[in-house]
This record gives C-alpha cells, structure tokens and sequence, in this order.
C-alpha cells in the first residue's frame, strides 16, 4: 500500500478529549476515529490491527472445535424477559416498528440458547461449541478508555454444550489452553495472568484472564510465584494462591481481556432446553461461555507497548509487516525494492510520499508504530537501513538480506 494514498491522516498533537494513551495514540496516528464516547470508527490501519487479532483468535477457536456462526445484535425483548436480563443496567433498548420492544446484544447466550435447542436432542448431538466475533453494545456508564470500555465493541464469544460436568471440566481445560495459544501470539503472554474470580451457583470459580498494566481499571492480586491473580471481587473469600497457597499476594492494576466461565444449567433452564439421555431420560444441558474482546485487545496492545514516539506493535498484528520509506530526491529506487517485497507477498506500507520532510516520514512512521522500518536514502548507497520499532540499532542491509529477513 503506497502510503500517499492511504486513508488516514495523523495528527499533529495528542487529542484533548481522549483520557487513555492507547485512545491517544490510537486516534493521533490515525488507526480510528471517536464518532461518540464509547463509540470508534476503524480507519484502514485500524481494521488491519483488529482482523489480524481476530484472525488469531478464529483459529484458536476453531483449533478447539469451535464452529463459527454469526449471530443478529438486534433482539426481542421476549428473550431477555425469559432469563430476567431484560431490566439490566447495560441493555440498550429501544422501539422497533409496530411499537415492538427491542434490544441490542451486549452477550449473546440468550439467542444462542434458543438456537442451539433447534439443533441438540439427544446425547448423540453433544458435545457441541459455536462461537462468532461479532459487535455488542453496551450502555457503559463510563467509556472514557478508548477502545479498553466501548458502548459498541467487538467480542468473540464460544458457547460450549455438553452432556455433564466433566465433558465440561475438559472442554474448560482445552479452552484455557487455547487463550493461552492467543495470548502468546498476540505478543500478550508475559503480562496476561488467569485471575480467579467467583463462579457463581455452578462452579467455585470462574476465570478472567488480566492482562497487567498500570493504568488498567480492574485490581488483581498475583501470585508472583505461579503466575496467576485473586481478582478483587473474590479476595475476602480467596486470600491465598490459589494453585499453592502462597500467602503473599501483591495487588496490581490490569485490563481483563477475557472471561470464561462455566454456566451449567443457568440458561439452559430458563428455556428449558434439555437432551435425551442413553436410557431415553431427559436431561438438563450444561454449558459453558467464554469471552474475549478483539477491540479491547488492540486497546490494551496499545496501551502497554509505546514509548514517548508511539505504538510499538508486536510483529503478529502489525498492521503491515515493513514500513518502507523512501528520503531520496527520486522515488525509482525505493519504488523498485517495494514492488520486490509485493512480489515476494510481504505486507509493506510504502511511504513514497513526495510533499512530506524526512523529519515529517520518520516521526509518523515512529508514531504509527509498524514493526520493521526500511529507509532508503541518499545516505546509504545502495544499502537499505533497517530498523526494528522500539530497538535502537540500525543496520545497513542488501535487497536480498531484507526480504530474506522479511519472508
Ligand atoms: P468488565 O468487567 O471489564 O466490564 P465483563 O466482565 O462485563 O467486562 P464479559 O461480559 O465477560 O466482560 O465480556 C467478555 C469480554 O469482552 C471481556 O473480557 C472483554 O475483553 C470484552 N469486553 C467487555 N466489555 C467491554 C467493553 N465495554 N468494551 C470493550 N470490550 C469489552
Ligand atoms: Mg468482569
């Protein structure tokens, strides 16, 4: 993609109504843009970012089984008065024709239920999982962080249903294991902790997966030996590890970038959804729901890797894998190498910009954060200088070596 071209525009200054550096950066380098509090739109690079986390994600949940559906945000209030969720602070609601009372998605196991009560009669029909990456909405009272508390965001969601407790146990396990696969590929691993939170009526526990940073909004207390956290809600119940029992627990602040938890009959009662067993019995459903938000992700990727000059994306979901920027009075020899790395399928932004300073290209470039830079200049002869984002040594490198780096 030739830079001048590019659908986007930076800004000079950090914007004044944004609170959280990741907002800042984000809306600064021009990846979205605010329509309303809570409420972003995605500019090329930004929809480069979020597909590139989601594509992650679809793969892992396809790797457990899981089959992708797409499920409607607008609903009927009929549903939610079945679960009792209709009344829920969040719940946006609103007037369809005819006077018909709707709402918008803020979860999605009120019409997965239902679905899956079309589909699931008898035990030969279990176990099953679906999920999507779709958008929600949610009436936050307070969406001040960007992308980190949206009032519409996206959401991958996995709905596990399942013959007893244990296919569920096991299935939670194999589940854990893929958000570990996830966070691990989106450069998240080092910093995520599994949290134990509360389980509600069906489990002793459920889990959150809490990504530390210091700006984050929730409150943890990590077990610094195994790498796992108590969230705050749980604490007074739960003031020791977990996993060992350590009792030193150090709070710590931190974004919660998923949330699994198991469910057991809790919607599957409120709809009556049941299986017939082996020996011909009806049998309650027991599920599982597993969340994970994509655009929160990107928020939190931005929020805890920059430095003074911008975003420092991990190279998984980089919004292109090369930043090319061409110095030289002429654009031949940096037009020559782009269409190289284009032949040889490697994603590049090429700054081939001609009415923009090398100050201007080196400092957006820098600002928007793409993981490897190559600029060629008068400089370097016949040598490209590459660069990675947030290291600081530059070396001088052939055509050859930097595709070979780059493939
Ligand atoms: P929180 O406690 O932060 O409000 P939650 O417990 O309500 O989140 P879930 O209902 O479990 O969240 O949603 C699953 C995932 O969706 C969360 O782990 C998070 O990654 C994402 N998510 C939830 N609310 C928002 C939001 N307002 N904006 C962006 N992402 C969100
Ligand atoms: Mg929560």
């Amino acid at each position: 993609m030739k830079q001048s071209q590019l659908f986007y525009r930076t800004l000079k200054e950090f914007p004044k109504d944004e609170e959280a550096i990741s907002a800042k950066m984000l809306v600064r380098a021009g990846y979205i843009d605010k329509l309303m509090a809570g409420v972003y739109q995605f500019l090329p690079l930004g929809l480069r970012v979020l597909q590139k986390i989601e594509q992650i994600i679809r793969e892992e949940m396809n790797a457990v089984g899981g089959q992708e559906i797409l499920m409607p945000a607008l609903q009927p209030r009929e549903i939610w008065e079945k679960t009792g969720r209709w009344d829920m602070d969040v719940l946006f609601r609103l007037k369809g024709a005819g006077e018909k009372d709707l709402a918008l998605g803020p979860t999605h196991e009120e019409t997965v239920t239902p679905l899956a009560q079309k589909i699931i009669f008898s035990y030969k029909d279990l176990p099953k999982a679906v999920y999507q990456i779709q958008t929600k909405f949610r009436n936050e009272p307070r969406a001040k962080s960007g992308l980190l508390r949206g009032r519409e965001f996206r959401m991958k969601d996995l709905y596990s249903f399942h013959i007893n407790q244990k296919d569920l146990d096991q299935y939670y396990e194999k589940v854990e294991q893929a958000y570990e696969k996830i966070w691990e590929r989106l450069g998240l691993d080092k910093i995520t902790v599994k949290t134990y939170a509360s389980g509600g009526t069906f489990s002793k526990y459920s889990h959150e997966y809490q990504t530390l940073c210091a700006t984050g909004e929730d409150t943890i207390y990590l077990c610094e030996k195994c790498h796992v956290a108590v969230n705050k809600e749980l604490i007074n119940e739960q003031k020791t590890c977990p996993e060992c029992g350590n009792k030193k627990l150090v709070e710590k602040k931190a974004i919660e970038v998923g949330n699994i938890f198991k469910l057991g009959t809790k919607f599957s009662n409120a709809f009556n959804f049941k299986f017939v067993d082996e020996k011909n019995q009806e049998q309650p459903i027991i599920m599982g729901c597993y969340g994970l938000g994509p655009s929160r992700a990107m928020g939190t990727l931005a929020e805890v890797f920059n430095d003074d000059k911008g975003i420092i994306w991990p190279e998984n979901v980089s919004p292109f894998k090369a930043h090319l920027i061409n110095l030289k009075k002429d654009v031949k020899d940096a037009e020559n190498l782009y269409n190289q790395l284009i032949k040889e399928g490697i994603d590049v932004l090429f700054d081939d910009r001609e009415d923009a300073s090398a100050g201007q290209k080196l400092s957006e470039a820098d600002l928007i954060g793409i993981t490897h830079r190559l600029v060629v200049s008068e400089k370097t002869g016949d040598k490209i200088e590459y660069k990675k984002r947030g290291e600081k040594e530059v070396k001088l490198m052939s055509d050859k070596e930097i595709i070979k780096l780059l493939k």
